[in-house]
């Protein structure tokens, strides 16, 4: 059994640089978030948002400052524990050979075909359903699934996974409008109570986040509210 995790994300004075290079892609970088608070990352391309998800998920290490997570460091977490905490959608979702369904299955093994033909449904994938349904084949030798397909894949991978911190890169990307503002609903939805971190280009939901983070070259330049901003 594990113990009930909060949430509340810790980063303090972190900075990190890739290996081989001299210039650090972060820069003393402190971000604060308490349990179920909502925080938008936005910022020019390369300027390290990505970066900062690899290290909260303990992808890499920072050569300094902390991470952690309801006070505990993360080099002390259990991958195990670490891995049920925290739910990513990222940049680039990852589908591999395997039915619709052994795709969706690693992000809540307990759940039943019911529930993943919901999920499908909400975000908008239920064509994916016909012929063989959740046996459907994804990848080589199989249905070459869209990028669109493959980023709701990774919303549905999210909203099936029930953790207390959602963390989320540009998890709309590529998606038409009218998509992107019913995805970023049903996350938001989904997250009510979690601490989310929300990395973006674009507009929408920073209207429902408590901090607005403006990031360049590594550092956090500015930080308000969304209509501060
Ligand atoms: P985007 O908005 O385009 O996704 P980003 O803000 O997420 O950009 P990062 O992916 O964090 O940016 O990259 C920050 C910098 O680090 C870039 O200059 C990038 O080239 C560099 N970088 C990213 N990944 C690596 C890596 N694995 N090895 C070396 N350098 C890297
Ligand atoms: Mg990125």
């Amino acid at each position: 059994h594990h113990a009930q995790v909060n949430g509340h994300i810790n980063i303090s004075d972190i900075s990190y640089t890739y290996y081989g290079s001299d210039e650090p892609v972060l820069k003393n970088v402190s971000v604060d978030l308490k349990k179920g608070e909502k925080l938008a990352l936005l910022g020019r391309t390369g300027c390290g948002k990505s970066t900062l998800l690899q290290l909260l998920t303990r992808n890499w290490d920072p050569q300094q400052g902390s991470i952690s997570i309801d006070g505990i460091a993360l080099p002390s977490w259990r991958e195990e524990s670490l891995r049920k905490a925290i739910t990513v959608v990222s940049q680039r979702v990852d589908v591999f050979n395997g039915s619709l369904r052994e795709n969706l299955v690693l992000a809540k093994p307990e759940g039943s075909d019911d529930e993943f033909r919901d999920v499908l449904e909400k975000v908008g994938l239920v064509s994916l359903l016909e012929g063989k349904g959740l046996d459907a084949w994804l990848g080589e030798g199989g249905r070459q699934i869209s990028g669109g397909e493959r980023r709701r894949i990774g919303i549905a991978r999210a909203l099936l996974h029930d953790a207390p911190i959602l963390l989320m890169d540009e998890p709309t990307e590529g998606l038409d409008r009218r998509t992107e503002q019913q995805i970023i609903s049903l996350l938001i939805e989904h997250a009510k109570d979690k601490t989310v971190l929300f990395i973006t280009h674009r507009l929408v939901g920073l209207d429902q986040m408590d901090q607005i983070c403006l990031m360049d070259e590594g550092e956090i330049i500015e930080r308000g509210k969304h209509d501060e901003l």
